[in-house]
C-alpha cells in the first residue's frame, strides 16, 4: 500500500505529464485573484522611476554630513514633486517618504536624527552614502519581465502588475471539477431526509474544496449505488477536466465504483492508501481525465481532497503543485495512536508561545463533522508511531481555508 506521500507523488506525476497547454483568457487585475498568470508581464519603465527617499528627513550630501554639522535648509520636496534643482554645498533640503532625491545629495538623513533651528538644521550623526535612498532601477529596470507565466496571483502579484499598468492580465481557465457523490441513502441538501438518510453534505464540502483550490465545482449530483446508474454519471462527469466522486470505494456489497469505472476503461494507479481516515481512496485515468474516487465519510473525503485532489487542480491550472502546507508544532496533551496507518485527527493549533501549540480534538471517527468543524488543522501521526509524550514535536497539516 502507498504511503500518502508516494500516492500523492503519484497524482502529481500521471496527471502531470498528461497536461494539455491551458485555454486562457484576459481577466481585469480586480478579478484575477487566486488564478495562473498565461502571460508574461514587464515592467513599463525602471522602478523606482528616479532616486526615491524611504524615509521623512533632509537630503544631504554625505561628504558635509558629520555629526555636529550645521547646513542650511533651502527648501522642501513632497512625493510627487518634479525636482529639478542641485543641492548646493553646505545647504540640505528636507524630503518626505517617496519623492525625489536631488542631484548632489546621496543620503537622506531621517528627521528623527536632526534638530533645527529656523532654517539651520543640525545632524546628530554621521550618514552613509544611499542611506535611506532606494537608486532608480534596483528594483526593476524597463522591460524587466516581473511575473512568468504559471505564476498564482495573490495580492502581492496582483499590485505588481497593478503597479506596471497591466491591467488585463492573461490567465489560465479554472478547471472544471465534475462532483458526483454516490450512495442510496444520499437525499438533496434541501430535503428532509428519511430516518436512515444523509444530506448530501460532502457535495458541498468538496465544492468548497474544488473553490478553495482554483477550480470551478460542476456539481452533478448523486447516483444510485447500481452500476448503470453510475455508468451514466459518471461518463457526464468525464467531460469535466477531472471527475472527483464520493462513496462507493470501500469493501462493501454496494460500493461499486471501481468497477462502474473499470467499465469505461480507467486505468488505476492507486486504489488503497496507508492513511486513517481515507484508506480506500482511488484515483485512475479514465478516458484521459483524471479520476478520484474519495470515501464517503465526510473527513475522509475533505482528507484525501486535501491530499490528492488539491494537486492535480493545481497542476491542470498551470501551475506547479503546491506543498501541503505541514507545520511542526509541539503536542499540548499526550497522544495514544498506534497504527500501521498514518493518521489525520482533526485538532486544533494554538498561537500562545513562541512555537504552535496542538491538541488533538475528540472525535467519533471519519463521519464526525462537528469535529471538523472545531478544527484548525489535522494532527498528523505517522505510521508505527505508538505514544507521542507532551511537549514533542509533531506535524500538523493547516486547514487552508481557516488558518
Ligand atoms: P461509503 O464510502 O459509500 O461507504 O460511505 C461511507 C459513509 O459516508 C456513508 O455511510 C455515509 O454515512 C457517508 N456518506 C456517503 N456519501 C455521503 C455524502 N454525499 N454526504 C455525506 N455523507 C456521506
Ligand atoms: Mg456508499
Amino acid at each position: 500500500m502507498l504511503s500518502y506521500e508516494q500516492a500523492r507523488n503519484t497524482v502529481i506525476e500521471q496527471v502531470g505529464k498528461r497536461i494539455a497547454p491551458r485555454a486562457t483568457t484576459p481577466v481585469n487585475v480586480w478579478d484575477a485573484l487566486g488564478l495562473v498568470l498565461a502571460q508574461e508581464v514587464k515592467a513599463d519603465r525602471e522602478y523606482p522611476p528616479f532616486d526615491r527617499s524611504t524615509r521623512d528627513g533632509y537630503a544631504v550630501c554625505t561628504q558635509e554630513a558629520v555629526p555636529g554639522a550645521q547646513l542650511k535648509c533651502v527648501g522642501e520636496i513632497k512625493a510627487g514633486d518634479r525636482v529639478r534643482d542641485a543641492l548646493t554645498a553646505g545647504t540640505c533640503l528636507q524630503i518626505m517618504t517617496g519623492a525625489a532625491v536631488p542631484a548632489g545629495a546621496d543620503a537622506v538623513v531621517m528627521i528623527e536624527h536632526t534638530s533645527r533651528d529656523g532654517d539651520v538644521v543640525r545632524l546628530e550623526r554621521a550618514a552613509q552614502a544611499g542611506q535611506n535612498i532606494v537608486l532608480r532601477g534596483s528594483e526593476a529596470a524597463a522591460a524587466q519581465t516581473i511575473l512568468t507565466p504559471g505564476l498564482r496571483l495573490g495580492y502581492a502579484e496582483l499590485a505588481l502588475a497593478a503597479q506596471v499598468g497591466a491591467v488585463q492580465l492573461q490567465c489560465s481557465r479554472r478547471p472544471r471539477v465534475a462532483i458526483l457523490s454516490t450512495g442510496d441513502e444520499v437525499v438533496l441538501i434541501d430535503e428532509t431526509p428519511g430516518e436512515f438518510q444523509i444530506r448530501n453534505s460532502n457535495s458541498v464540502s468538496l465544492a468548497a474544496q474544488v473553490r478553495i483550490a482554483g477550480g470551478e465545482p460542476v456539481v452533478l449530483g448523486n447516483a444510485a449505488d447500481r452500476i448503470e446508474d453510475l455508468g451514466e454519471k459518471i461518463e457526464r462527469g468525464l467531460k469535466e477536466d477531472v471527475l472527483v466522486l464520493s462513496g462507493g470505494v470501500s469493501m462493501g456489497k454496494y460500493d461499486l465504483v471501481e468497477n462502474a469505472l473499470k467499465a469505461l476503461g480507467a486505468e488505476f494507479f492507486f486504489d488503497a492508501v496507508a492513511i486513517r481516515p481515507g484508506k480506500p481512496a482511488v484515483f485512475g485515468i479514465c478516458q484521459g481525465k483524471p479520476v478520484f474516487g474519495l470515501p464517503g465519510n465526510p473527513v475522509s473525503t475533505m482528507v484525501t481532497f486535501e491530499l490528492f485532489v488539491a494537486p492535480a487542480i493545481d497542476l491542470l491550472s498551470g501551475a506547479e503543485a503546491r506543498a501541503l502546507p505541514l507545520v511542526e508544532a509541539k503536542l499540548a496533551e499526550a497522544l495514544n495512536e498506534k497504527s500501521a496507518l498514518a493518521h489525520f485527527l482533526p485538532a486544533r493549533v494554538e498561537w500562545r508561545g513562541t512555537v504552535p501549540e496542538v491538541t488533538a480534538l475528540r472525535w467519533q471517527g471519519s463521519g464526525d463533522i462537528a469535529a471538523l468543524a472545531k478544527a484548525n488543522c489535522f494532527l498528523v501521526v505517522p505510521a508505527g508511531r505508538e505514544k507521542t509524550a507532551i511537549g514533542e514535536n509533531v506535524s500538523i497539516l493547516l486547514r487552508k481555508d481557516v488558518v
